[in-house]
């Protein structure tokens, strides 16, 4: 059988075979690093989407922009975090961050095959 230990200090459980933590205050010290954790992805998932935000605006100069992707992605930018999504009629899906948005776009040529963006604001202007 495996030792049961308290997943905040380590000691060995004693006691109800359904206790989890040695004492209330491992337990409530244990319930704060996980909220404390919660709330750090929170904070990494906002700064990405903000970053997104802040580099589709600084490149979205007359509504719509075709850039490459590294130049995207020089900046910070991250396509796997964005708010929401659309789908148009031609079956592309345009993803959002807030107002902004942009679409993955295939171009090949016969010497290259280059991922390009087209970016978006909000009314698809
Ligand atoms: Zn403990």
């Amino acid at each position: 059988m495996k030792k049961r230990t308290c997943p905040n200090c380590n000691d060995p459980l004693k006691g109800r075979p359904d206790k989890k933590y040695c004492s209330p205050e491992c337990r409530a010290a244990d319930h704060y690093e996980k909220r404390k954790q919660n709330e750090k992805l929170f904070f990494q998932v906002d700064a990405k989407l903000k970053t997104n935000r802040r580099v589709l605006k600084k490149y979205n100069t007359n509504g719509k922009t075709i850039l490459r992707r590294e130049v995207l992605h020089k900046e910070g930018f991250d396509p796997n975090y964005f708010t929401h999504f659309r789908k148009i009629v031609t079956g592309d899906v345009y993803f959002y961050c807030y107002d902004f948005g942009f679409l993955k776009m295939k171009e090949t040529t016969p010497t290259e095959m280059k991922q390009k963006y087209l970016i978006i604001n909000w009314n698809g202007k």
